[in-house]
């Protein structure tokens, strides 16, 4: 890895890129997943890079209904593993969720490299790619049968629209994570975090800490009349007030 110096204005954002490029180097992340991270990091500038109130509201609503789960999961893919290993792995823990990894361009050996990689953090990973989804022709209908499989809730970071339709066919809850509100992936899941991974799984662990204590009732309250699409809304609008204060500040240069 090379040498960022701590003073860079980027520096958070430059970490980030060089642990992704190891991830490649490593046959962890996918090329394709740079690319993909570009978009979010596009998405992350013009929100601010901050977690917003919707955000955190999505993301305590998400940590409820994985606590009210029967069979919680947390899909992983080769983004999310370099990008935050200890954080999952704390919050598989704290959630009683288990690790699955499933990959968009699926290999055995990348899975494999995947699920040491995340065993290396103390994580036990469901990695067993027995059981296909119907409905998807891609690698990310390869699924655990212990795991996503039978889920009743999976959280998804980095989902792509399609399976995450195809999880919903399926009967599941979807949780999803991604920067991007306007994508497929945002409108089809049931809870959408708008959000950076890099913020939003440890501010999940710190909310998980809190609700563990709560009784379902308290749960139940917390995720009833959540409305996805109200969040994805108000995270267009962040975007829209956040340009516009943009624009005012350099007509006023
Ligand atoms: P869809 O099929 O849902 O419309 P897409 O094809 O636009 O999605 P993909 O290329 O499949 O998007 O996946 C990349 C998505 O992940 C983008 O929406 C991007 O904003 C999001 N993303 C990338 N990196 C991060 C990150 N670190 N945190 C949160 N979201 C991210
Ligand atoms: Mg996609």
């Amino acid at each position: 890895m090379i040498m960022i110096p701590k003073s860079h204005p980027r520096y958070h954002s430059l970490i980030q890129r060089e642990k992704l490029v190891e991830g490649v180097k490593k046959g962890i992340t996918a090329m394709q997943g740079l690319i993909a991270h570009g978009r979010g990091e596009m998405f992350d500038y013009v929100l601010g890079e901050k977690t917003h109130d919707f955000a955190w509201e999505a993301e305590r609503v998400a940590v409820a209904m994985m606590l009210l789960a029967k069979r919680p999961v947390i899909s992983v893919n080769g983004n999310t593993a370099v990008l935050v290993p200890e954080e999952l792995v704390k919050l598989s823990n704290i959630l009683n969720a288990p690790l699955e990894v499933n990959v968009f361009h699926f290999s055995v050996e990348r899975v494999r490299r995947i699920a040491e990689y995340l065993e290396s953090f103390g994580a036990k990973v469901l990695a067993g790619c027995d059981a296909e989804l119907k409905g998807l022709e891609h690698g990310r209908r390869i699924v655990d049968s212990r795991g996503i499989m039978i889920a009743d809730v999976v959280l998804v970071p980095l989902e792509d629209g399609d399976r995450c339709e195809v999880l919903k066919r399926h009967g599941k809850m979807v949780i999803a994570i991604d920067l991007n509100p306007l994508s497929r992936t945002a409108r089809m899941a049931d809870v959408t975090i708008v959000d950076n991974i890099i913020r939003a799984i440890p501010n999940m662990i710190e909310i998980a800490e809190e609700l563990r204590q709560s009784n379902r009732a308290e749960l139940e309250k917390i995720v009833h009349s959540y409305d996805n699409r109200e969040i994805l809304r108000r995270a267009v609008e962040a975007i829209r007030d956040n340009l516009t204060e943009k624009a005012k500040e350099l007509l006023e240069l």
